[in-house]
């Protein structure tokens, strides 16, 4: 037998050797994930996407030309897209030293996903983009949630609308509740936020057998009691989600850390640095953290850990303590 030398090739196990076998794991662990100097408790940027579209109609729409940089960019920045069920749930399963995105679309329009009748995704539309640049940059996830209404990427036939979800779903996408009709739910009562709710949900369930896992407001808007938009049930079905997301504009917390609120988690409109985006839209963000890389969201490559460094323990949630590794 070929070996390291000095040491013996068999050798009795016992309990002691054991634990100090498990410590030198988790320093090992430990140090590694300082060599890439994680920080699973930093910030992660939600972006939120309307249409991709050639002639934008307003600033929330975005061309295709615009979204390809914007991959491009992310891609060159170390980041990997994850879902925002991921996000919300702390499955966050990416390389070592690689950062976080979630991508987000609201309103389920064509312009994200139109697939022809052999359900390959035509082209500019936001999937087709995404895959696209995914191909260029092995390792970069082609995943994003889609937040649908009723107006299910254009589909009114029942059939087409379920080739649309099951699509998404089959190909590592996620679908989210944007509520049935769009409204504001701030002015609404229980039962009519209850009621979009659930609507969209029993339709996303009985056509793609999917539980949407989050929920994106209309409007960015929250309803009078902000758990209405969380937890419900009416209509034979009930909801649960693990997040719900906002409109505006900032970076979102890191899902481990006591500030983040399944009530109300933030996210970056994708756009320019111009008028009301010159600080508060996707450039400047991706700006900023760049600037101030202490601040954001570093994997250490193993999904199971928490790492960070040890300064940020008191801002750790007591739910993730059991996968904590400070170092
Ligand atoms: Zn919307």
């Amino acid at each position: 037998m070929t070996g390291c030398g000095s040491e013996p090739a068999v050798k009795p196990v016992t309990q002691a050797d054991a634990a100090v076998r498990i410590q030198q794991a988790k320093q090992a662990k430990a140090a590694a994930a300082a060599k890439v100097k994680a920080n699973e408790l930093g910030q992660v940027p939600v972006l939120m996407y309307h249409r991709i579209i050639k002639n934008p109609g307003s600033d929330d729409d975005r061309t295709p030309e615009k979204f390809r940089a914007d991959l491009e960019r992310l891609a060159a920045d170390g980041y990997v897209p994850i879902t925002a069920a991921e996000y919300a749930t702390g499955k966050i399963g990416i390389p070592a030293g690689k950062h976080p995105v979630v991508l987000t679309f609201d309103d389920s329009s064509p312009s994200q996903l139109d697939l022809d009748d052999l359900g390959v995704p035509r082209q500019d539309t936001a999937v087709a983009i995404l895959r696209e640049i995914a191909a260029k940059h092995p390792g970069f996830r082609p995943v994003a949630t889609f937040y649908v209404t009723r107006d299910m990427f254009g589909k009114t036939v029942k059939e087409e609308q379920a080739q649309a979800l099951l699509w998404l779903k089959d190909n590592g996408f996620d679908i989210g509740n944007h509520t049935r009709d769009h409204v504001n739910l701030g002015t609404r009562s229980q039962k009519e936020v209850t009621e979009q709710i659930t609507s969209i949900q029993k339709q996303v369930n009985s056509l793609a057998y999917h539980q949407p896992v989050t929920l994106a407001l209309p409007y960015g808007s929250q309803p009078r009691k902000k758990d209405w938009a969380l937890r419900g049930k009416g209509d034979g079905v009930a909801y649960n989600h693990s997040g719900v997301f906002l409109a505006g504009y900032t970076p979102a917390p890191a899902p481990f850390t006591k500030t983040f609120d399944p009530l109300g988690i933030p996210r970056i409109k994708a756009m320019d640095k111009k008028g009301d985006c010159t600080q508060f839209c996707s450039t400047a963000w991706l700006d900023w953290l760049k600037n101030n890389p202490d601040m954001r969201f570093t994997s250490d490559g193993d999904v199971g850990t928490v790492a960070f460094p040890k300064f940020k323990a008191p801002f750790l949630r007591k739910d993730f303590a059991a996968r904590a590794l400070p170092y």
